[in-house]
Order: structure tokens, then sequence, then C-alpha cells
């Protein structure tokens, strides 16, 4: 398959607001079940070893609201009056159950709403562990996967047994893997792997089930490989602080035309929350615990013991990526993003890297002000930097 191709078909996926590829899931799995997660980490491992297709739901800057409004005030974040109208619309009807991880306060609030406005459907709220002692974090951690397993199991019929879940462990490192091979690559040569590209083909995998996603991210990744793109002189960014609420097409679109390789991101973060393999051996419940526990990525959305570690977490990712500087690019009224900026950006700005900062909604459509910022970053960066 070629890459325009793979890319036509998961900017396909990406728009189609009626989840057409999970209904046909289901249609070509009769008596099996979906699964939704909201952002930003769900253990998709138990829902697969559940035989139910994993869903993600990250709202959506396309789609009209006409009744998510009547359920939030007006300052706090778009995504869930997206979700709220997807949901009320019918557009995911098809789901049985709908997990709700402790991001934030809006969508812990959100799992109340929907157990009030679907109560047919299976509503459960993860506490993720938010604990100094990593041990007692993984022992918390694994119950609440174990209820998750039993409750998952009930609602699609099936018993979730060990041999269940460490199948969907290795499918999942499979998929981690894939998608670290994809980000190295991109950070090695961005003009190969558009972010836009990769944005797409994630956001695609949210949506396909892990299957079908590593057949497409595979066939990508050779493309990018060998399809040879012009270098162009651009300077290398990290996104940060788009871990939940998505920012438009158009703004990841517009940052890379304003002359930005984009080398690190945190978009849809919950794909690349445990950053290494999950083990095989063992009990697969606690190797998933351990796994968050101890192996999560830094993120606004975990509690950080080391005081130095949110200072420090900048220029550890600027270094990593070997990038020029970094742009904050949080959702509008995004508590965890927006109350972690100031120490991310002294952080970083202590250690000499170029920071700017800007604030979007999932249904921002006027993109110049981004482009004139990141442009003149980015022309300031190679007259003034040293890249
Ligand atoms: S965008 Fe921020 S405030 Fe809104 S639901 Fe997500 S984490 Fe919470």
């Amino acid at each position: 398959m070629s890459r325009t191709a793979i890319v036509d078909w998961a900017r396909g996926v990406y728009e189609d607001l009626d989840f057409t590829a999970a209904r046909q899931w289901l249609a070509d799995h009769p008596g099996r079940h979906a699964c939704g997660y909201l952002p930003v980490y769900a253990p998709r491992e138990v829902i697969h070893a559940a035989g139910m297709l994993p869903v993600g739901i990250h709202g959506s800057g396309d789609i009209e609201i006409i009744r998510g409004d009547a359920f939030y005030q007006s300052y706090i974040c778009h995504l869930p009056r997206s979700v709220v109208e997807l949901a009320q619309s019918g557009r995911l009807d098809m789901l049985s159950a709908v997990l709700f991880p402790s991001t934030c306060d809006v969508i812990r609030n959100l799992s109340g709403m929907w157990q009030i406005l679907f109560p047919q459907m299976y509503v459960r709220y993860l506490d993720l562990p938010q604990v100094a002692d990593p041990q007692m974090g993984a022992e918390f951690w694994r119950r609440e996967l174990d209820v998750v397993r039993r409750e998952l199991g009930r609602v699609a019929g099936i018993e979730v047994t060990d041999e269940r879940l460490r199948a969907s462990v290795a499918l999942y490192n499979e998929v981690r893997g894939v998608i670290r091979g994809l980000y190295a690559l991109r950070g090695a040569k961005p003009w190969q792997v558009p972010t836009e590209e990769l944005y797409l083909l994630m956001r695609a995998g949210e949506v396909v089930g892990p299957e079908k996603f590593l057949e497409m991210a595979r066939a990508y990744a050779a493309a990018a490989e060998s399809d040879d793109q012009r270098v162009r002189d651009r300077t290398r960014v990290i996104i940060t602080g788009s871990f939940c609420e998505q920012p438009p097409l158009g703004l990841i679109k517009t940052i890379e035309r304003a002359g930005c390789y984009i080398v690190d991101d945190d978009f849809l973060a919950g794909n690349r929350f445990l950053t290494g393999d999950v083990p095989l051996d063992g009990d697969p419940l606690s190797a998933l615990a351990e796994g968050l526990v101890r192996g999560a990525v830094k993120t606004s959305v975990l509690y950080e013991p080391d005081p130095e570690g949110k200072r420090n977490l900048m220029k550890n990712r600027v270094a990593a990526a070997k990038a020029d500087g970094v742009i904050f690019a949080a959702a509008s009224f995004c508590d965890p993003a927006l109350l972690d900026r100031p120490m991310l950006r002294e952080g970083a700005e202590k250690a000499g890297i170029p920071c700017i900062a800007f604030k979007f909604a999932e249904n921002s459509g006027q993109f110049q002000q981004f482009r004139e910022q990141a442009g003149t970053f980015s022309d300031s960066i190679k007259l003034w930097g040293d890249a």
C-alpha cells in the first residue's frame, strides 16, 4: 500500500465522526463489544483481553455543539462539550462500556454525567495511582485493573484469563514498539515523517483496533523510510501540553508550514504512556501496574515526586529530541497543562531553551496568529539561536 493511500485511509477514519470503522468491526465480529476510553491513559490491554474493541474518545472540533454546551459552564475546555455532543447525537451508541481515567476534574465529572445519561452503558472511573510510594501505587492499581478485568469480562461475556491478558499485553508491546520506532524516525528525519501524517495514523489507531493499526503503521514506516523527501531548512521544535484535548489538524499543519519540524510531542499521549515493554512472564496485571507506576512517561496528569523533576523535564526532552525550542500549546482552560506550564517554562528558559506559548481549542478555525507566532519563533532561532 502506498504512503498516500495509508494517509488517505487514516484521514478518512479521523474525519468520520460516525465511527464507521468501529461499527464495521462490530459487524465483522458478531457477539463482540466495543469499549470507549477518555484521555489520557486507559489500560487498553484489559479491554482487548475482554475481546472488546478499544475506542479512543477524543472529542472533535468538527462537530457543531448543540446539546453539549447545555452541560457545561463557559470557562472549561472544549473536549467534554464535543464528547457529550457525540454521545447525545447517538454517534457513540455502539459502545457497551466507557472508561474515564482520573485525568482531571472535568473528566471525572463527565463520568458521572455519563452514568446518568446512559444508564445502560458500563461506566468506570479509573483512579490512577498518584502516590510517592511505587509499591503502594502498584498494589492499588493492580486492584483497580482486576476490577476492570472482571467487570469488562462480565459485559463481554468472556472470562479474562491471564493467558488472554498476556496475549493482549504482547500485542500492545508491539504497538508501543512500532510507535516508538515511528517517533524515533521522525526525530532523526522529520522531513520523512511529517507530523500531520503521523498524527492521522495515530488517530486512526484509536478507532480501528491494534491489529489493523499495526498493519497500517508498519506499512507506513516502511514507506516513510524508503520514500526520500526533500530536507528543508526548518527549526526543530517540541510541542507540549496537548496530551488531552487535541489541537485541530490545521494547527499542526500550520506549525509545520511556518518553518518548524515537530520532533517530539505529547499528542494522544496515552499511546506512549508506558515507556517500555510490559513483561510477559508472571502475573500480567502486576506487570501492567508496575509498568505504569515505574515506567510512565513524565506528564502533567501524574504526580511527580521529584521537586526538580518538572523544572528539568523540558531540558531533558529537548536534549533527547535534539530540539531547538519548545512550543507550549495547551487547550484553553486545561488545568493540568496550564498549572504546570510556569514551572516547565521556567526550567526550560533557565536552561537557555527558546520557548513560546499559546492556547488553542479543538474547534479553533483561525490559524493566522499561530502561523505568525510559530514562524517568528522559527526565524528568530535560525537568526539568533545556535541552530
Ligand atoms: S483538556 Fe485538560 S481540563 Fe480538559 S478534560 Fe483534558 S485534561 Fe481536563
